[in-house]
C-alpha cells in the first residue's frame, strides 16, 4: 500500500526518524539507558509545555488518558467542576467528570464559536468553582478559546486550572507555567509529530501530593511518581518504543526551536485555507478564532461529501475527516499538524480535493488554488 498523506485531525504523518526510532532494540523500562532517555524527555516536554513542573511527564495512553488523568486527580465527588466546553472534546470532558462524581456545571457554547470569556466570569461568579475544564483548540470545530483569558479568571476566583492542549501543543503556545494551570495535557498524534499512543501531561509542582488516592489505580499521579522520581519503583511497564518515538519527535522539535515550529503551522494552515478559497471550500470558523493546526470548513455543496472523502483517500491517498457531533455532513477537517504543517502536503491536498471535485463536473482552478497556496505560504510570518 502507498503512504496515505494523512491530513485528518490526527493521526498525524511522522518523518523517517521518528518511524526508525520505533523500530530500534527494546531497552528494559528500569535500564539506566532508557531512564536517560526518559529524563531527556521530560526535559523536552517542559520546554514545550513552558513548564518548570516536575511531574512533566507522557501518560502510558492516548490524550483521552491524560484526560482521564487530570480528571481522575482533580474532581471527585464533592468538588465544584466547571466545563467550559465549545465542543465534542469540551463535552468529553465533562462525560468524565460525570463518571468520576464531582458536581458538574456545564457551560456549553455554540459550535464554531470559542469559550466567551465574559461569560465564563458570570459562570465562576455563580458556582464558585475548584475546578475549570477548558479545551484551548477544539477539534471537532477547528475553534481557539481563549485560555490566557480564563486562566486570570482562575487565579481571581481561585479556581485549579485543567487545560486540554491536544491539539494545540507543539502547534501554539502553551503557557502553563505562566497560566498557573493545575494539569495541562496533551497526546502524542497531532501537533507533536508522533504515533497515537503516548499523552503528554504536566502537573504544577506540590498538586498531585495534596490531593490523595485517586478512584483510578492505573492514572493515579501519586503512583506514577515513584516511577518518575528518583525511587523508579514499578508502578507499570513504559511503552518503550512509544517512548523512543516521543523521545525523536521531541527532538527534532528542540532543533526546530519552538518559534519555528509555530511559524510553520501558521503558514501552513494560511496556505492551506488560501488554496481551498480559490476551490470554492470556505471556513466555517471566524479569523479571529482560527487554529494554526486545523482548518474546517464547508464541504462542496450538492454532493456527498462522505464519497468525496472516499474517492480523496482511495483514489488520491489524501486522508481528510468529516464533521463531528452537529457538524456531521456538515465540515471537512483538514489539519496541519507536525510533518503536515509543510508547504508540500499542502499543495499535495490542494490538488487532489481539486481533481475529485473536478471528476464530479466542477469547474476548479487546480493550478490557481496551488499559486494562491504557495504565495499565502510565502507571505505569513
Ligand atoms: C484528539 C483529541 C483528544 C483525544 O485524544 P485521543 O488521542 O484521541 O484519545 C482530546 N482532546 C482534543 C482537543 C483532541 O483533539
Amino acid at each position: 500500500m502507498n503512504e496515505v498523506l494523512l491530513m485528518g485531525p490526527g493521526p498525524s504523518p511522522v518523518s523517517h526518524r521518528v518511524r526508525s526510532a520505533m523500530a530500534r532494540p527494546l531497552l528494559g523500562h528500569l535500564d539506566p539507558r532508557f531512564l536517560e532517555e526518559l529524563d531527556r524527555l521530560q526535559d523536552d516536554l517542559r520546554v514545550v509545555f513552558e513548564s518548570s513542573a516536575a511531574l512533566t511527564f507522557p501518560i502510558s495512553g492516548t490524550g483521552s488518558a491524560a484526560m482521564e488523568t487530570a480528571v481522575v486527580t482533580l474532581c471527585r465527588p464533592g468538588r465544584k467542576v466547571l466545563v467550559l466546553s465549545c465542543g465534542v472534546f469540551g463535552e468529553r470532558i465533562a462525560a468524565m467528570v460525570r463518571r468520576y462524581g464531582a458536581d458538574l456545571t456545564l457551560e456549553s457554547f455554540p459550535f464554531g464559536s470559542p469559550v466567551d470569556p465574559e461569560v465564563a466570569r458570570r459562570r465562576m461568579q455563580e458556582v464558585a468553582p475548584d475546578v475549570v475544564a477548558v479545551v484551548q483548540a477544539e477539534t471537532s470545530t477547528g475553534v481557539r478559546s481563549d485560555v490566557d483569558a480564563i486562566a486570570a479568571l482562575c487565579k481571581e476566583y481561585g479556581a485549579d486550572l485543567i487545560v486540554d492542549a491536544v491539539t494545540s501543543l507543539g502547534g501554539l503556545p502553551v503557557h502553563a507555567d505562566a497560566w498557573g494551570a493545575a494539569i495541562v495535557y496533551s497526546g502524542s498524534q497531532k501537533c507533536l509529530g508522533a504515533p497515537p499512543g503516548l499523552g503528554p501531561i504536566t502537573v504544577r509542582d506540590g498538586l498531585a501530593q495534596s490531593q490523595g488516592e485517586a478512584r483510578s489505580w492505573y492514572f493515579d499521579l501519586g503512583l506514577i511518581s515513584q516511577y518518575l522520581g528518583s525511587e523508579r519503583l514499578y508502578h507499570h511497564t513504559a511503552p518503550i518504543s512509544m517512548i523512543f518515538a516521543l523521545a525523536e519527535a521531541l527532538r527534532d522539535l528542540r532543533e526546530e526551536g519552538l518559534p519555528g515550529r509555530f511559524a510553520r503551522h501558521r503558514k501552513a494552515s494560511t496556505a492551506l485555507r488560501a488554496g481551498l478559497a480559490v476551490l470554492g471550500l470556505e471556513s466555517r470558523v471566524a479569523a479571529v478564532d482560527l487554529l494554526p493546526s486545523l482548518t474546517v470548513v464547508a464541504p462542496p455543496g450538492g454532493l456527498d461529501e462522505a464519497e468525496l472523502r472516499k474517492e480523496l483517500l482511495f483514489a488520491e491517498g489524501v486522508e481528510i475527516a468529516g464533521g463531528l457531533g452537529p457538524w456531521e455532513g456538515k465540515a471537512w477537517r483538514i489539519g496541519t499538524m507536525g510533518e503536515s504543517a509543510r508547504l508540500q502536503p499542502v499543495l499535495r491536498t490542494v490538488a487532489s480535493i481539486g481533481r475529485v471535485l473536478a471528476r464530479h463536473g466542477r469547474a476548479v482552478a487546480i493550478p490557481e488554488a496551488g499559486n494562491q497556496a504557495a504565495k499565502a505560504w510565502e507571505e505569513t510570518e
